[in-house]
C-alpha cells in the first residue's frame, strides 16, 4: 500500500464540481483581482473567526511582514517568538528590520513556553509572536497577560491553525493581529498562495488594507491619517476598484503588492464551509491513532479538549527517528520531519547577533519529531494499516 503524507486529489475530487463551477464564474467575470469574491470572502472569515475585521493578502509570510509593519515594528525592535516553527516565523521579524528573540518551547506542546518570556524581555521588546504549532492552540490567555503587563504588542501565526480554538474562542481573535495562511498543504488550503490577517482593531485593520495595496486610494489616505493623527473627512473611491478608480494613483505609503486573487478567493469560500468537518476528521484519525499506537519507542502527541488541537499534521516523536522512518518508507508509508533544524539554529542566524545558544526542548525535539499520513480523506484500510505498521518500527 503506498499511501502519501497528504493527498490533494482526493480532497479536490470532493469538491470539484462546485469548485470548477465558482472558478469559470471568475474566469468570465474578467474581475481577477479585489472583486467581489474577495470582499465575500473576508467577511465569510471574520465571522467564522469571530473577529470584526479579516483582510486577504498574497500569502502566510506576507501577512505575518504586514501584520509587524503596521504595528511599526522595525529597525532595533525585538520580537519575542517560538524556535520550532516554520522559517517564516522568524524570517518575516528579520525581514522587517527587528531581531528575533527565541524562547524555548514547551516538552508537551510544543509550543512557546510563556513561562520562558518574561526573562527575554528587554526594553527593546515591542511584541510576543506565538506560533499555534501543528494546530494545536497556544497558552494563549498567559501570554496576553504577559504582554499586557509589559505593553506588548501580541501577533498570531495562525498560519497552521485555520479553525482551532482556545478555551471556546477560535485562534486568530486573540491577539493584536493575527496571520493566516492558505498554502496548499494547510487546513483551509487553497490552489496556489494565500493568506489572511484578522484584527478587532479598526485601525489596524485600515493600515493592513492599505498596506496590501501600496498605499493607495481611500485605503491609504485613511491609514495615513491614522499614523499622523490627522482627523478629516475621506472621500470615498469611486468605480471600479482596480482600473477605473482615479485615486488609485494618489499613494500616501509605502506598501506592497500582497493580494488574494479572485480565484482562490472563490475556492476559499467553497472549502471554507467544509473546513470543521475536515478539521473533526483529522481529529478523529489522529485520535485513533494515539490511542492504538502501542510501542515504546514511540511517542504520540497529547490529546487536547474539542477544537484545541486541529491536526494540522500529526507529529510524533521516535526515539530512533532514522530508523522508523525507513522502516515506514519500505512500507510504503510517507513521512515528514517537521521540523529538524530550529529556527536559532539556521545557517542564517548564526553568527549574527541573533544566534542564541542551542535552546535545549527545541533542539530535543528536532531531533525526533515527524509526521505520517493525515488528511480528512484517509480510508479505514488506510489507518489501519499505518497502525499496524506504527506498532513495527
Ligand atoms: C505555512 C506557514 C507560514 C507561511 O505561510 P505561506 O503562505 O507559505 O507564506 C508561516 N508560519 C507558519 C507556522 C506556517 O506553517
Amino acid at each position: 500500500m503506498d499511501i502519501k503524507l497528504l493527498d490533494l486529489k482526493r480532497n479536490y475530487e470532493s469538491i470539484k464540481e462546485d469548485v470548477d463551477k465558482k472558478i469559470r464564474e471568475v474566469l468570465d467575470s474578467t474581475q481577477y483581482i479585489l472583486g467581489e469574491n474577495v470582499k465575500q470572502f473576508e467577511k465569510e472569515f471574520a465571522e467564522y473567526i469571530g473577529v470584526k475585521h479579516a483582510v486577504s493578502v498574497g500569502n502566510g509570510t506576507d501577512a505575518l511582514i504586514i501584520a509587524l509593519k503596521a504595528l511599526g515594528i522595525g529597525h532595533g525592535d525585538e520580537v519575542i517568538t517560538t524556535p520550532f516553527s516554520f522559517f517564516a516565523t522568524s524570517e518575516a521579524i528579520s525581514y522587517v528590520g527587528a531581531k528575533p528573540v527565541f524562547v524555548d518551547v514547551e516538552r508537551e506542546s510544543y509550543n512557546l513556553d510563556p513561562e520562558k518570556i518574561e526573562q527575554a524581555i528587554t526594553e527593546n521588546t515591542k511584541a510576543i509572536l506565538p506560533v499555534h504549532i501543528f494546530g494545536r492552540s497556544c497558552k494563549i490567555d498567559r501570554i496576553l497577560e504577559i504582554a499586557k503587563k509589559h505593553n506588548l504588542y501580541v501577533v498570531e501565526d495562525a498560519a497552521q491553525a485555520a479553525g482551532c480554538e482556545y478555551k471556546g474562542k477560535k485562534i486568530g481573535s486573540f491577539g493584536d493581529l493575527a496571520c493566516f495562511s492558505f498554502f496548499p498543504t494547510k487546513n483551509l488550503g487553497c490552489y496556489g498562495d494565500g493568506g489572511m490577517i484578522t484584527t478587532n482593531n479598526p485601525k489596524l485593520e485600515k493600515v493592513v488594507r492599505a498596506l496590501r495595496a501600496h498605499g493607495s486610494g481611500e485605503n491609504g489616505q485613511h491609514a495615513y491619517n491614522i499614523l499622523n493623527n490627522i482627523e478629516e473627512e475621506v472621500e470615498k473611491d469611486e468605480g471600479d476598484n482596480t482600473v477605473y478608480n482615479p485615486k488609485k494613483y494618489y499613494n500616501y505609503l509605502i506598501g506592497q503588492n500582497s493580494r488574494l486573487d479572485e480565484i482562490q478567493a472563490a475556492i476559499l469560500r467553497v472549502k471554507l464551509k467544509h473546513l470543521d468537518s475536515w478539521n473533526e476528521k483529522r481529529i478523529e484519525i489522529s485520535e485513533k491513532y494515539t490511542d492504538s499506537i502501542k510501542n515504546h519507542g514511540i511517542r504520540c502527541p497529547l490529546k487536547a479538549n474539542g477544537k484545541e488541537m486541529i491536526y494540522h499534521l500529526y507529529v510524533l516523536e521516535a526515539d530512533d527517528r532514522e530508523k522508523a522512518i525507513n522502516i515506514l518508507r519500505e512500507k510504503g508509508i510517507s513521512t515528514g520531519v517537521y521540523y529538524p533544524v530550529p529556527l536559532n539554529m539556521q545557517k542564517v542566524y548564526i553568527g549574527s547577533e541573533n544566534f542564541e545558544n542551542p535552546l535545549k526542548v527545541a533542539d530535543f525535539l528536532s531531533k525526533r519529531t515527524f509526521a505520517i499520513p493525515l488528511f480528512p480523506e484517509l480510508t479505514v484500510e488506510e489507518i489501519s494499516y499505518i497502525i499496524e505498521t506504527m506498532q513495527e518500527v
